[in-house]
């Protein structure tokens, strides 16, 4: 059974993102005599991050952007991998810099991310970033919960006035995202694990963003009829018999949703709006570094 309500396409929304930046991208290097750049440092070999970092190099590439890969083996020593984020600060041909997470164990994950210049912070995680974003003052905010926005100022229009409640508090989603719906003068309520009576406080919002990472935890009567719902979570369920591999869910019970009056799917909701507005920020951050003003309709 799938809900009947209006399916927000996420996958949709970020074709044509990517589409409207990589429109931009000849303007900005008939201006500056350069394409934007991202680099990308992978350090280790997980699975997962090899393949996010594959399909961000490809989609930088088709878009006309340069893309610099920096593929580090597992047990690269701290003071090297600051080194090589001190080198891409310096380098006038890269606009922006993400360096994948989660590091290696051994590696200090905040003090990698706290050298990188916010000027290129297309992850939108430094302090400074951080504290832009809370200040409500111009940066780099992170893609996930940037992407997210973009869904729902899509569907809705003016945020103004409406109760959103953000499931999670993660410094790359929960909490820049309630500091996004704030800044849209929504009334905000973040919500975490120690939140007591979280079904009825989600029960009262118009806008639900759920960023937990737990199967179909919210369910269907913890939403008000008409409620729109994001749903960031991305969740693998054990394999049914005689398959391989388990169902990707997300944090909400999506079947049980038909009375919202929109929600995103998982899979092809949030997820690819996360490397679309990394390529934005890029191309965004691209401008600001060549006193160039911010690209439009993106
Ligand atoms: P984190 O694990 O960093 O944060 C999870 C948050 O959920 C925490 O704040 C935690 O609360 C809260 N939480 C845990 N259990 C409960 C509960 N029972 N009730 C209420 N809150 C709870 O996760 P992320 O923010 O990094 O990611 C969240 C989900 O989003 C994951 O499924 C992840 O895979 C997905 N994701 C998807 C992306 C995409 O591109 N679509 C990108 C990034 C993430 P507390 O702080 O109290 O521990």
């Amino acid at each position: 059974m799938t809900a009947k309500n209006n399916i927000i396409d996420g996958k949709a929304f970020a074709a044509s993102l990517r589409e409207q930046v990589g429109m931009l991208v000849p303007a900005f290097l008939e201006k500056t005599g350069r394409a934007p750049g991202l680099a990308v440092v992978l350090v280790g070999d997980d699975p997962a991050s090899q393949v996010y970092v594959g399909s961000k190099i490809k989609m930088t590439r088709a878009l006309g952007m340069e893309s610099f890969e920096h593929r580090l083996p597992a047990d690269t020593a701290q003071e090297d991998l600051n080194v090589l984020v001190e080198k891409l600060n310096a380098d006038d041909a890269v606009d922006g810099i993400l360096v994948q997470l989660p590091l290696p164990d051994h590696l200090d994950q905040q003090e990698v991310i706290d050298l990188i210049d916010p000027d290129k912070d297309v992850d939108g995680l430094t302090p400074t970033s951080t504290g832009r974003l809370a200040l409500g003052i111009e940066g780099l905010v992170p893609c996930t919960p940037l992407g997210s926005l973009k869904l729902l100022k899509d569907h809705l229009g003016d945020l103004s006035g409406k109760d959103a409640v953000v499931i999670g508090r993660s410094i790359l989603v929960g909490k820049p995202m309630a500091q996004l719906l704030l800044g849209e003068n929504c009334t905000v309520t973040l919500a975490h694990s120690r939140t007591q009576n979280l079904p009825d406080v989600v029960r009262r919002a118009d806008i639900v963003v759920a960023a937990v990472g737990r199967a179909e935890m919210v369910k269907g009567d913890w939403l008000k009829d008409g409620a729109v719902v994001i749903d960031v979570g991305i969740n693998r369920l054990d394999p049914e018999p005689g398959k391989e591999r388990g169902r990707l869910v997300g944090d909400v019970a999506f079947a049980e949703a038909a009375h919202a009056s929109a929600i995103t799917p998982v899979p092809g909701g949030v997820g690819p709006m996360t490397i679309a507005c990394l390529l934005r920020n890029t191309l965004v951050a691209a401008h600001r570094r060549a006193g160039l003003p911010d690209p439009e309709g993106i």
